[in-house]
């Protein structure tokens, strides 16, 4: 049984009650960031009323207490994932930050010039500018896995853009601009087959659908707190152990370390620690712990079905939008719709549509190459999560209709 029962779902959160320009607030935002349960909220203030202290260090109960609960955070992002062995969990600021240890400890070090990574026209600029970054110091080539006209990967194309110098596909599970769903356990297999790794960028995956990084046979998986219902300023990556051990620090600094001396050199922590200098965002670990409890609480399946209903009750009724494009048709879809609409700049729509209390995202979406290849610079998108109702999605196409009747 996969229903949801969304006003149950809706009284965890705070600040759905608010208004925005006096009108109830509708939140179609959720790819860029979603909403935070009072559960979350409250580990938290309860944190920080009771157990702040630094980690790994102290001998005093605060210091217990916060290292346990930052390490058990560590065993629940190890479950969530389906990871094997919870040395294989970094945290990171965020996907950012966890695709860019990936690029500067991983590649700095493997990367030689003429090799080749694969990076799908899909992605995020987080998981494009920074092997952009290295490749200038280093010389390797940047090559790009093309989309067909519905905004799915070329998978024709993708086979054929291997050979003996590629080392690594980068490639996004679910879209953040189009929503597409890319065949990432398929993806994986054949860059294995070319003795190739594959980092997969989740930030859009994670909170819509259940995700297995051993079965997709995932080298590195990287993932946000603060689109799975957690804090913002927390993530991680997933890496396999054996990768993670080979690989050096990217940041120096305290917690990362065996032994400093400055004559016999500086030794290095066993993974995870030799990836997590300095202090972490101890209370934001923890908190994002508990988003994915709430998330596993009512099930990470029952909340993609959900939002697939809703998904299909927007398309539905987006189809009484005059002139109404939408960008990004591929058969597998998360709740994500990227929209323009004839004669009505989708920078306009979205002012408008906030002084209806819609909040929707307009602009680049941070995926300037796909949208330049639909020739747009920008679209209006709405996404769902977990609270986002039918009855919702109706005020927002009402709402949609009024701006659109409007501008024009
Ligand atoms: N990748 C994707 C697919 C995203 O949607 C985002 C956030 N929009 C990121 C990466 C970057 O995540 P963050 O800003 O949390 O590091």
């Amino acid at each position: 049984d996969l229903s949801l029962d969304v006003e149950q779902v809706r009284r965890d959160f705070p600040i759905l009650a608010r208004q925005v320009h006096g009108k109830p607030l509708v939140y179609l935002d959720n790819a860029a960031t979603s909403q935070t349960p009072r559960q979350v909220i409250e580990t938290l203030d309860h944190y920080y009323r009771h157990y702040n202290a630094n980690i790994h260090r102290g001998l005093h109960t605060l210091a217990d207490e916060a290292t346990a609960a930052y390490e058990q955070a560590r065993e629940i992002v190890r479950g969530f994932t389906g990871a094997a062995d919870r040395r294989e969990i970094v945290f990171t600021r965020g996907t950012t930050e966890a695709i860019n240890l990936v690029v500067n400890s991983w590649g700095r070090n493997n990367l030689k010039p003429g090799d080749e990574v694969l990076i799908s026209q899909l992605e995020h600029h987080s998981n494009i500018v920074p092997w952009q970054l290295l490749a200038e110091q280093v010389g390797f080539r940047i090559r790009m896995i093309p989309v067909d006209e519905r905004g799915a990967l070329d998978m024709a194309a993708y086979r054929s853009l291997f050979n003996e110098r590629t080392r690594l596909v980068a490639v996004n599970h679910i879209s953040n601009a189009f929503g597409t769903i890319n065949p990432v356990k398929e993806m994986a297999a054949i860059a294995h087959d070319h003795g190739a790794l594959i980092l997969i960028d989740g930030a859009q995956a994670i909170p819509h659908e259940p995700v297995d990084v051993q079965a997709i046979d995932a080298d590195f998986y990287a993932f946000s707190g603060h689109k799975v219902y957690g804090p913002t300023g927390v993530g991680a990556l997933y890496g396999k152990a054996a990768l993670l051990e080979a690989m050096p620090p990217w940041q120096g600094g305290g917690e990362m370390i065996k032994t400093v001396s400055f004559d016999a050199g500086t030794t290095y922590a066993d993974i995870p620690h030799k990836f997590e200098a300095g202090t972490p965002p101890i209370a934001n670990v923890i908190a994002m712990g508990r988003a994915l409890e709430w998330v596993a609480d009512i099930g990470i399946a029952r909340i993609g079905a959900w939002e697939q209903q809703l998904l299909a009750h927007a398309n539905e009724r987006l189809a009484e939008v005059d002139g109404l494009r939408i960008l990004g048709t591929a058969p597998r879809k998360a709740g994500v719709i990227s929209f323009v609409v004839d004669g009505a700049h989708a920078q306009d729509i979205g002012l408008l549509i906030d002084q209806l209390g819609v909040a929707v995202r307009t602009g680049n979406h941070c995926a300037q190459p796909l949208l330049h290849h639909f020739g747009v610079d920008a679209t209006c998108r709405a996404s769902f999560a977990a609270y986002n109702t039918r009855e919702e999605v109706d005020t927002f196409v009402e709402a949609l209709q009024r701006v659109v009747a409007m501008v024009r």
